[in-house]
């Protein structure tokens, strides 16, 4: 075995380790509720606890915890050590039980309910995931078993990310399999979303980092200049890895194997110090929680070669941000990839089938789409200067667009282009086949092969919203269609007018053009596309009785839960812009202006020495007077600021406030950061009291 293989999930309490470790029985009945549902009993809880524990304490555990995807984005844990009684002589012992592993009670009143219970109401519930296997986590605190789990309140409303995503996936499973039954497919029972999560971030070194208060407190710079060179030579798109870097990468391998994360490409991104890890895809809830390991990991390892990782969605201004492509597809569990065409997608009717539901599905819940792309930090890139924009539409490519055009246009579709030779022109080099459709890199949601890539989602943000919309929605475009088509006389003739009338419906949602140009803003206005610009204005989105219809009907959101969701992105808005406005404050009122006035000052004597020495100091005066009204308006726009988060901390609404926010506090944002960005530009950089965009992102 090399290595790599050795290594790998070594820290992952597999199906494997649980065959060898556990009586036949039990890891039978294990395997049964992973793939069909339904509980563990108790007896075999305790056994499968045992053996955890055993296997976690072999491996230098001393502590486990039920880890849950709380509404803040991130993952939360709280450790409780295996020990337990000491025994009359004084001997501890340690213990780990089936009702510890199945269940927690973490006080939960501190974490974000949007309303759904009070602070007093503190009690909640995590229920373990049976389906994501237990890992170890090696860190400072040494090593912790942590239990995927599921996080509710004590009225059993979902306080997390992962409950929803888990409750989407039946939900599609169940009105998929529906589909393939009307082909003849009676072997698949199941059907599962697989996700692979391709994650962009930056470095940035330690020191320089520690010198910016924005980036320790906000994750993105608040002021800057541009640097001299950004990322107009395409240089580091693909380029050699830095030795840096590679180090880092290298280490971050490790560990991600060793979590069980398929770490499997590296590469450098357009921006300067910007990057790339895509592991392999994997069932939709593990591809959730791997991807929240991917994004602690990052920041771990980063550390450690002391560096910074930074995930937020835009970092520096003027340069690319970063996101997160979802590559989603469903396969059955007899092995069929449902979004799979084949080489004559023509001929693959119920390839066609699924094309027609899902264009329904993006097309009539596009605001749910886009809300579940939605975060602070996303608002600046979606539908700002940069890709995707903020109007979902669908890629299919030239072949599939050819398709269904015929469809939409006949009701049959005769054939399929195909792709051909690629001449390279070289003797010795061989010609390639090429693929039927080229790529569009600035289309939001992308056929591309056999997946979709839904590629509005954020960096930082964590990838279980928009695969529990894309389930359910899906899920719900499949039942509709499913219900008519079971019911029909003539199987064949109800498929193609099916087809051809969701095909002819929904067409509008394709869009194979370019996404950043104008001119697709107003042609999809006069679709009728929506175009929500900003976080805020698709949060409700959330609670339309479309969408509320939607997810109670699959028993995946309750009203209150999309209610309390809602009030949760207007808080989160509004304490987000809050935290980068007081530190722009901080940043201006402490450093930048200070610095400002004393170099303003040093130019005045000098202007005064040059003076008395007989000459004119034109040059002098013309720099000062410069400083002088660049620093005004920082002076002027700084209490403005001021006086705008004064007024915004006393608005009760929570979406009236996040909306003060955005209208009124940005907007004295960037008033404040251009004058200062102005001033950077001009004043001598030995003042200059914070480190320079070419600092941070060239000294990787
Ligand atoms: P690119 O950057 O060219 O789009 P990458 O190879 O970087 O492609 O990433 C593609 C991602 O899509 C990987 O995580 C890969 O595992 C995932 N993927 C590939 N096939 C499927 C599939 N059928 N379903 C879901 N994800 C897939
Ligand atoms: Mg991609």
């Amino acid at each position: 075995m090399s290595e790599v293989t050795e290594l790998f999930a070594k820290n992952v309490f597999t199906l494997g380790k649980m065959k060898e470790r556990l009586p036949k029985n039990v890891y039978k009945e294990v395997v049964q509720v992973m793939e069909k549902g339904g509980e563990l009993s108790m007896d075999s809880a305790n056994v499968v606890a045992k053996a955890m524990k055993d296997w976690a304490e072999e491996n230098g555990a001393t502590h486990y915890t039920h880890w849950f995807q709380p509404l803040t984005g991130i993952t939360a844990e709280k450790h409780d050590a295996f020990v337990s009684l000491a025994d009359e002589d004084g001997h501890m012992i340690t213990e780990f039980s089936g009702k510890e592993l199945i269940k927690g009670e973490p006080d939960a009143s501190s974490f974000p309910s949007g309303g759904l219970r009070a602070t007093f109401e503190a009690r909640g519930y995590t229920a373990w995931d049976i389906t994501s296997p237990a890992f170890l986590k090696e860190s400072a605190c040494g090593v912790i078993l942590c239990i995927p789990t599921a996080f509710c309140s004590y009225t059993g409303e979902a306080l997390d990310k992962k409950t929803p995503l888990l409750r989407s996936m039946e939900a599609l499973s169940e009105q998929a399999i529906r589909i393939v039954r009307l082909f003849g497919n009676k072997e698949a029972t199941r059907v599962t979303p697989m996700v692979g999560p391709e994650q962009e971030y930056f470095l940035v070194d330690t020191d320089l980092y520690l010198q910016r208060s924005d980036l320790m407190f906000a994750g993105r710079t608040l002021f800057g200049a541009p640097a001299p060179k950004g990322q107009e030579m395409e240089d580091h798109y693909f380029g050699v890895i830095r030795e840096r870097v590679g180090s880092f990468m290298k280490d971050l391998n490790i560990e991600l194997w060793k979590l069980g994360v398929t770490a499997k490409t590296q590469h450098n991104e357009v921006a300067p110090a910007q990057h790339e890890l895509a592991p392999i895809f994997d069932t939709a809830n593990i591809a959730v929680d791997h991807n929240q390991l991917v994004m602690e990991t990052m920041k771990r390892v980063a550390i450690q070669h002391s560096m910074r990782c930074l995930l937020h969605e835009k970092p520096y201004a003027g340069v690319n941000g970063s996101g997160k492509h979802n590559n989603w597809s469903i396969n059955t569990d007899n092995g069929i990839n449902m979004l799979d065409p084949g080489d004559t997608p023509n001929e693959n009717l119920q390839f066609l089938l699924v094309l027609a539901c899902i264009m329904k599905a993006v097309d009539t819940h596009a605001d749910l789409l886009r809300q579940s792309a939605s975060d602070v930090g996303n608002d600046h890139r979606l539908g700002a200067n940069e890709a995707p924009p903020a109007i979902i539409s669908m890629f299919l490519g030239t072949q599939l667009e050819d398709v269904v055009k015929q469809l939409v246009e006949t009701g049959v579709a005769n054939s399929s282009i195909q792709g051909g030779k690629l001449e390279t022109g070289v003797s010795t080099l061989p010609d390639l086949v090429k693929d039927a459709t080229d790529r569009n890199r600035t289309s939001p949601f992308a056929f591309t092969g056999n997946k979709f890539e839904f590629r509005m989602v954020g960096s930082s943000d964590s990838i279980a919203s928009p695969n529990t919309i894309l389930n359910a929605i899906v899920a719900e475009a499949f039942d509709e269609a499913a219900t008519e088509l079971e019911a029909a006389d003539n199987f064949e003739e109800a498929l193609h007018d099916l087809i051809k009338r969701y095909m002819t419906k929904h067409q509008r949602i394709i869009f194979n053009g370019d996404g950043y140009a104008d001119a697709w803003v107003r042609e999809a206005e006069r679709r009728g596309l929506p175009n929500i610009r900003s976080m805020i204005e698709a949060a409700c989105a959330l609670t339309t009785d479309k969408s509320v219809a939607l997810f109670e009907k699959y028993g995946i959101f309750t009203r209150t839960e999309l209610e309390s969701r809602e009030e949760i992105i207007y808080e989160t808005y509004a304490k987000t812009i809050n935290i980068e406005a007081l530190t722009m404050i901080d940043m201006a009122g402490k450093q930048i202006i200070p610095a400002v006035v004393r170099y303003a000052r040093t130019l005045a004597d000098t202007v005064n020495a040059v003076k008395a020495a007989g000459a004119s100091a034109e040059a002098e005066i013309d720099l000062l007077n410069q400083v002088s009204e660049c620093l005004t308006i920082a002076q002027r726009a700084y209490s403005e600021l001021k006086y705008r988060l004064n007024e915004a901390a006393v608005i009760s609404d929570a979406k009236e406030q996040a909306f003060y926010y955005k209208d009124s506090v940005v907007v004295a944002m960037d008033a404040l950061r251009a004058p200062c960005d102005e001033l950077e530009m001009i004043v001598d950089k030995d003042v200059w009291p914070i480190p320079t965009y070419g600092e941070l992102m060239f000294e990787v």
